[in-house]
């Protein structure tokens, strides 16, 4: 099977770089071997959330400039990384994917530990500190469900007391969920998440509205179990309670950025793009220092072909990059890696310090194309989590990475087309 071009890696650099593609009218194959970070999404995108000192950054744009040059964003003219980010905001908007935030200024977000920290984009129905400044009063209820794993409304309050709100922390409870609740371990999000519907939807926000009547609270925060790949979910449960509602996210699997992704591949296929799903690829074909074709485990000896690939494979979480006992390396194609040399340098005695090691990642020259003993594979380009310089931890610039990589390189590939 021959394409224009074919992605490796279908977390958000991947399916971003698909969409941008396949609207440009590209015959473009994803190749997706599972779960991607979009899965554990908070529902919330850093562009760049903590400087390289670890302090807060206000305004991204401005402090992306005192990143390293290993930095992936400093492959980008200064001022062309606004363009890029609004440009990415867009794509998300022209998915569904409705989003409050802009490049330039933060907003907080708050983390199902309780903490406060910068983000770019949120998804609309999920809690920002900007939108609780908004209400009438500070004063929130926060509705936990009795039993549930993954949601701790006492952290959720803790952040938002610190910031001067009231927080009532109120428990519901009714038969769905008793009966859910069995089995402990079906207390988890996806799993509230799947009976949120039809008449199970109705009987929650009966449940919330009764246990929340005595609050004063002017708005109520529950934890994002509601599905939210459609509107009507959480606006049925709005009208039901009958007062404003926002969603916090959960620990562990993550239904907002489950909804994300959902939005974006249905996008993809929706422009005509070719999915290969539950595909890994496991090896490919050079000739010189071109990549001529890649094969998966499900399609034996098929060969699929193209001109342009795009590897969007991820870090370790992902297995895009692998740790061996003293290399990083990058299994497919055995592509340049950038990692601190001496193992021992790896990792910070402090576990909360910033991890050397994250740093990691596949070698690429200015335009993102992929090294392979210093020389530039003509034809495949590395984008997100996998390129080098990208730690998405320290700086909370994991998916402006993803996205805007993804942007700049699918462009490019149109350019040259
Ligand atoms: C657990 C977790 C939570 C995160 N939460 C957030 C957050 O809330 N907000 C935020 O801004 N950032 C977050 N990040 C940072 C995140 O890395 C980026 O935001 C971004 O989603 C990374 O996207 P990516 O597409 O580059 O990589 P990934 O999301 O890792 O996707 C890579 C994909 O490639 C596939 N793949 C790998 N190898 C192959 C192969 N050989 N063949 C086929 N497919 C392959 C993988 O299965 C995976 O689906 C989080 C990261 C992690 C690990």
């Amino acid at each position: 099977m021959k394409f224009e071009t074919i992605i490796i890696g279908a977390g958000l650099a991947g399916v971003s770089a698909a969409i941008r593609l396949a609207e440009q009218g590209k015959d473009v194959a994803l190749i997706s071997a599972g779960r991607s970070a979009m899965h554990f999404n908070s529902g919330s995108l850093g562009l760049l959330g903590f400087d390289n000192n670890h302090q807060p950054v206000s305004s991204p744009v401005e402090a992306m400039e005192s990143m390293p040059d290993s930095h992936p964003y400093k492959r980008f003219e200064a001022a062309s990384l606004t363009e890029f980010a609004d440009n990415a905001a867009d794509l998300l908007r022209r998915a569904g994917v409705k989003t409050v935030g802009n490049v330039r200024e933060n907003h907080m977000r708050i983390t199902p530990l309780g903490l406060c920290r910068p983000a770019w984009l949120t998804l609309e129905q999920v809690v920002t500190l900007e939108a609780l400044k908004q209400l009438e009063r500070p004063h929130v209820a926060i509705v936990g469900i009795a039993g549930f794993l993954d949601f701790y409304p006492r952290f959720i309050a803790a952040a938002l007391e610190k910031e001067g709100f009231r927080c009532d922390l109120l428990t519901v409870d009714n038969p769905d969920l008793q009966r859910l609740r069995k089995s402990e371990s079906e207390m988890r999000a996806a799993n509230i998440a799947r009976i949120m519907e039809g008449d199970a939807l109705t009987r929650f926000g009966e449940s919330v509205r009764d246990v929340s009547r005595d609050s004063e609270a002017a708005a109520l925060i529950l934890p994002a179990v509601v599905n939210f790949d459609g509107d009507g979910e959480s606006l049925h449960l709005r009208q039901i309670v009958g007062r404003d509602l926002f969603y916090a996210p959960t620990m562990g699997v993550s239904i907002p950025g489950i909804a994300m992704h959902t939005r974006l591949m249905r996008h993809f296929l929706s422009l005509g793009g070719r999915l290969f799903n539950g595909h890994r690829v496991i090896s490919a074909e050079f000739n010189d220092d071109s990549l001529v074709a890649v094969y998966t485990d499900k399609l034996d000896d098929d060969a699929l072909r193209a001109d342009n690939f795009i590897f969007a494979g991820g870090s370790f979480f992902s297995r895009g990059l692998v740790a061996t006992p003293d290399e990083v390396i990058e299994p497919i194609f055995n592509l340049d890696t950038l990692a601190p040399s001496d193992r021992s340098k790896w990792f910070d005695s402090d576990l909360f310090g910033v991890q050397p090691v994250m740093n990691s990642g596949i070698a690429v020259d200015h335009t993102f194309r992929a090294l392979r003993s210093g020389v530039p594979v003509k034809n495949l380009y590395a984008v997100g989590a996998s390129l080098a310089g990208a730690d998405s931890l320290s700086n909370d610039s994991g998916a402006g990475v993803a996205l805007l990589t993804a942007i700049a390189v699918a462009d490019r590939i149109i350019k040259l087309q």
